[in-house]
């Protein structure tokens, strides 16, 4: 049979559960395909399994030439240097001695684990996440990473979660955008006659920003706080411009919108000779690019798995007080020794793999990757949830940016048909992760090699 039927045959073998996706490799080995051949075999196969499965067809997501990684060394130093195979420059990035291949037993090693394609983001299948409650739907996980084990992690992890039915989700309707304005004046009473203005204006301000910089885009306006600062001499006086969109982010509109605002602020407080002595877009309050557990953007989601404890001390052969104790040591660590405001497990890593795949707006994803993982016991049940508090995204196109053909074909290839769904998907494999994670963890398999 020729490589093409082989991949074929092998995408059969894994549509019927013959084999596993990540036994690709040594299917096409068996079926007389030679090293290392055999890895374009099984990234193909995987191809053509997902393609099947979500009635999509790969074309910006591409399989290069050689889909695997070759050990080098350098003789000079004794560095040790794992490059893609379709890298040309065979020298040492130290010292610029020309490489030397390492032995045939260690040389080559696939890209990475369960890989499909990809040329600089190296996209890899990680199973499929089914949700219910507030988006139902049965996502295709494939995510981009760094080398490592997080594909089959996930995977794992969602198979053991979808045993107890569909991970619930709980999702806002909308994302929230920020824009906060910050005026200084010199006394008290300046800045209390200013606010008292500004308040008396808005239900003028509000329908001209909105018409001109938000309808176009489904958002709106709603709410506009005030907060009162001092430093030394300085009458601080904030007063922020929050904005909501259904599946677009907006943070550039409600920019737009906050700052066509100070003008007409500005032109109010000269009409009235108010002494401000600054006026400007004060983004430290707004949130812009800092991860917090109250940032005033994006969107509020959480996933959450209900497990009878009975199965769970089984699975693990530990009483659930133990993963109770896990958990907690490990918060504080993070919360008294990091210093970090709240637990954030694995979600720096899971996150940004998620935000890389799909490439959407934001490219930047610090706000986002914020987590809060949280393990209780109700009644017999073990509950085991993670909370999302702002996940950013906007998945129309943007004058922020386009979104790549790469990255919509990403999202056909997930299911992904809106902002709230990607935020469902994110949670479900966050959780997904950090279940796998802390079973690993509490069995003592994690980096042990038991
Ligand atoms: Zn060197």
């Amino acid at each position: 049979m020729n490589p093409e039927g082989i991949a074929k045959k092998l995408a059969e073998m894994i549509h019927t559960g013959e084999i596993a996706p990540w036994k690709a490799e040594q299917a096409a080995l068996k079926e007389g395909i030679a090293v290392p051949e055999h890895f374009a075999a099984a990234a193909e196969a995987r191809r053509l399994y997902i393609e099947k499965k979500s009635g999509c067809r790969f074309h910006h997501i591409v399989l290069p030439e050689k889909p695997y990684q070759i050990a080098y060394q350098c003789p000079n130093d004794g560095t040790g240097w794992t490059l893609a195979a379709d890298d040309t420059y065979m020298h040492c990035g130290l010292c610029g001695t020309e490489l030397k291949v390492a032995g045939e037993e260690e040389r080559y090693t696939p890209l990475v684990n369960n890989y499909i394609g990809g040329v600089e983001d190296y996209y890899s299948y990680a199973g499929q996440v089914t949700v219910g409650g507030e988006v139902d739907r049965t996502f295709q996980n494939i995510l981009c990473w760094g080398p490592g084990v997080g594909h089959l992690g996930i995977s794992v992890g969602c198979f053991q979660l979808n045993k107890y039915g569909p991970i619930e989700i709980k999702v806002s309707g909308w994302a929230v955008a920020a824009r906060n304005l910050a005026f200084v004046f010199d006394t008290e009473a300046e800045r209390e006659n200013a606010k008292t203005l500004i308040e008396k204006k808005l239900p003028e301000i509000i329908p001209k920003i909105t018409g001109a910089q938000l309808a176009k885009w489904d958002g709106e306006i709603f709410d506009v706080d005030f907060l009162y600062k001092q430093r030394h001499g300085d009458r601080i006086l904030h007063c922020c411009f929050l904005a909501r969109f259904k599946n677009h982010r907006g943070h550039g509109q409600t920019s737009h919108s906050a700052a066509m605002a100070k003008n007409m602020i500005d032109d109010l407080f000269k009409q009235h000779n108010v002494n401000c002595r600054i006026s400007v877009v004060g983004m430290g309050r707004d949130g812009d690019l800092k991860p917090s557990p109250r940032n005033r953007r994006g969107r509020y989601v959480s996933a959450q798995q209900r497990i009878p404890i009975k199965e769970y001390e089984k699975k693990t052969g530990r009483p659930v007080d133990d993963l109770l104790a896990y958990i907690e040591l490990d918060r504080q660590g993070v919360l008294e020794e990091i210093g970090w405001p709240a637990y954030t497990g694995m979600g720096g890593e899971i996150i940004p793999a998620f935000y890389r795949t799909m490439k959407n707006n934001p490219r930047p994803h610090l706000v986002s990757s914020y987590q809060k993982l949280y393990v209780e016991t109700r009644g017999g049940d073990l509950i085991f949830g993670v909370e999302l508090p702002n996940v950013e995204v906007g998945i129309t196109s943007s004058p922020e940016g386009i979104i790549s053909p790469m990255a919509r074909e990403a999202l056909r290839f997930a299911g992904i048909q809106s902002a709230k769904e990607f935020a469902a998907a994110v949670a479900a494999i966050t959780l997904a992760g950090e279940y796998n994670f802390s079973t690993l963890h509490i069995t003592e398999r994690m980096y042990t090699g038991r």
